[in-house]
């Protein structure tokens, strides 16, 4: 067994970006199989409709990949991300995946770290933080899984194509995270060390809070590629699978 974690967020895999899929597919093949823990902080997929989508082809071929790699001793936590936080149980067990609560304290190393998917900190864009609070509440997700699966999905493409508009009318900065609302994430939690992804804005930024040195890894998003984060004994470095 190695000391190696691996750390990925945002492929929003779907039947219309085969690419990511034969990178995912790669990854859970080559670089996974080798690691002792896989962290997935969020938007797996581009969508989750709800558990009882498990069928879909696309939804059964990831939930085998992380099956087959956990069967070779990989342990892989999930994160909820804004695309699919709707994984639920089911999903769950199908791909021997633990479900984490965000965010999700783990070491790194000898480090203490957070992770989180990251929409929480962009708290600029208010609208949207709205909307989180609603879909995220217990009660509305008991309502909408209620719905028939054709019916949430239809809803859920409406809801996309209202937010791709949406962000097109938005300044590049309110989608961002909120310096404020990171500096407190450290603050509270008390740690140096925060991954997350969700921004599509990959970049290692230092921080100073309360004096204190700290560093925040933002993941990328895929396109085709695996671009992933890899902790060898606590050692942090991007890594980029290209496909064959
Ligand atoms: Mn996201």
């Amino acid at each position: 067994m190695t000391g190696t974690d691996l750390f990925i967020a945002d492929l929003h895999l779907s039947e219309a970006t085969p690419a990511s899929m034969r990178a995912f597919t790669a990854f859970m093949t080559g670089p996974a199989r080798h690691a002792r823990r896989l962290f997935i902080l969020g938007d797996l997929f581009e969508y989750w409709a709800g558990d009882d989508d498990l069928d879909a082809p696309l939804n059964r071929a990831v939930c085998t990949l992380l099956r087959d790699a956990h069967q070779d001793g990989l342990e892989t936590s999930f994160l909820a991300g804004n695309r699919d936080f709707l994984i639920g149980a089911d999903f769950c067990r199908a791909a021997h995946v633990t479900l984490a609560t965000e965010p999700l304290r783990i070491t790194v190393g000898d480090t203490p770290a957070l992770l989180m998917h990251g929409d929480a900190l962009c708290t600029d864009d208010t609208d949207y933080q709205t909307f989180r609070a609603q879909v995220r509440a217990p009660a509305w997700q008991a309502a909408f899984l209620a719905k028939p699966l054709a019916e949430r999905k239809a809803i859920i493409e409406g809801v996309r194509a209202h937010s791709e508009r949406g962000k097109q009318n938005k300044p590049a900065q309110i989608m961002d995270v909120n310096p404020g609302a990171v500096a407190d994430t450290f603050r509270q939690h008390g740690v140096s060390l925060l991954i997350h992804g969700h921004t599509h804005r990959p970049a290692t930024h230092r921080h100073t809070v309360d004096g204190l040195a700290c560093t925040r890894w933002v993941l990328s998003d895929w396109h085709g590629s695996a671009p992933y984060l890899q902790s060898r004994d606590g050692v942090l470095s991007r890594e980029e699978l290209l496909p064959a």
